[in-house]
């Protein structure tokens, strides 16, 4: 099959610009943490990053370890990107990391120089690709010297195998050291990528770091793995990530509590005529003073319903309260 992208891709989807940078990302990229490993089915993950390019989203957002195995949603993505999508390969934002383990050995983990450039070696490879838009530290490494990292990445920048530094699940002071450290390289870090939603509000304390050096920042678990859709007000569904296709989700995370308050919010939802999970989106992306979020999908139709959510992104002061109230 020959694939067109649709004329109409960049119609209604929003482009955020990422921090003070000439960079602009879509309010919405796509994550391929989960179902595009090896026991995913191809035709699926194919129809969903072809489908969230057609809507305009450009950025997909991977790692090395994605999978599982580690490595096999870099190479699902190649995949997709030899007989589909390569030919946009201008119109397209691709992300990768390196941080969490990787290969035995010593080297295929952390932050040190020879892991961070081996791997994104590797990642390139498994994605057919000259070049990844933003390269991360996918965690903090305490044994490695924040300094090796950061000229690590700066130099990988400088060696054209990125184009942009971006940082994830650093604390405050981890990522305002890193900044001091980028300046004095003279490669600014572009964007920080955090756990930012409804439930989880902690990062809101990085945002004053993120803001005052320019950098965009971005949220992932947005829906909380699926918790925020309200999918699971009526019991778990067999074929969602909390049933058991994932090690990240349990059932036991899915708590009377947590249903009490996602029925309540879901309450509001409704009455802006949105979804629970199109409601969480657009709140996070405000509230989160966020770039974008990245969403995580099983099929194209949770693309569908989650990108609608744009089309009312305001939030009248009543509603802020009441979430706020059923948030407490
Ligand atoms: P979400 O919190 O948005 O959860 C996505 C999951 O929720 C989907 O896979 C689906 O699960 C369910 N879902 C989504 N939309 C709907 C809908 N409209 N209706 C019903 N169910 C829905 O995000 P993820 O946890 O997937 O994370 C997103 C991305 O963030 C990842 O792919 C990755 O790129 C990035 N990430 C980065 C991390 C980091 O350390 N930097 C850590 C974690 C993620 P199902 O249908 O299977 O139930």
């Amino acid at each position: 099959m020959n694939y067109a992208a649709k004329d109409t891709r960049y119609d209604t989807m929003v482009y955020n610009r990422c921090g003070a940078g000439g960079l602009k990302l879509p309010a919405m990229s796509f994550g391929l943490w989960h179902n595009f490993g090896y026991g995913s089915t191809y035709s699926n993950a194919r129809e969903m990053v072809l489908g969230a390019f057609d809507m305009g989203i450009t950025h997909f957002d991977l790692a090395n370890n994605y999978g599982p195995p580690e490595g096999s949603a870099e190479e699902t993505f190649g995949k997709i990107l030899q007989s589909d999508l390569g030919k946009y390969r201008d119109e397209l934002i691709i992300s990768t990391k390196a941080g969490y383990y990787m290969w035995p050995g010593p080297y295929g983990d952390g932050g040190s120089k020879k892991y961070l450039t081996a791997s994104l070696d590797q990642s390139l490879k498994r994605m057919g690709l000259d070049y990844v838009d933003i390269y991360y530290h996918h965690r903090p490494d305490k044994e490695t010297p924040l300094w090796e990292t950061m000229d690590a990445l700066a130099g990988l920048v400088h060696q054209g195998k990125a184009l942009y530094i971006g940082l994830s699940n650093y604390n405050r002071e981890e990522l305002m050291e890193a900044v001091a450290i980028l300046k004095e390289l003279k490669v600014p870090c572009t964007i920080h990528q955090h756990h930012y939603s409804m439930v989880y509000r902690e990062n809101e304390k990085l945002l004053p770091v993120i803001e005052a050096s320019g950098m965009g920042a971005i949220a992932f678990c947005p829906l909380e793995q699926g918790i925020l859709t309200g999918k699971y007000l009526n019991g778990i569904p067999g074929d969602s990530r909390a049933a058991g296709h994932s090690v990240f989700l349990s059932e036991k995370q899915i708590t009377p509590e947590t249903l009490e308050m996602t029925s309540s919010l879901n309450e509001v939802a409704a009455e802006r005529g949105q979804s629970l999970a199109q409601m969480a989106l657009v709140w996070a992306l405000e509230a989160g003073r966020l770039s974008s979020v990245i969403l995580g999908a099983s099929r194209l139709a949770q693309l569908e319903e989650n990108v609608a959510a744009l089309k009312n992104r305001e939030f009248t002061s009543e509603e802020k309260r009441r979430i706020e109230e059923i948030l407490k």
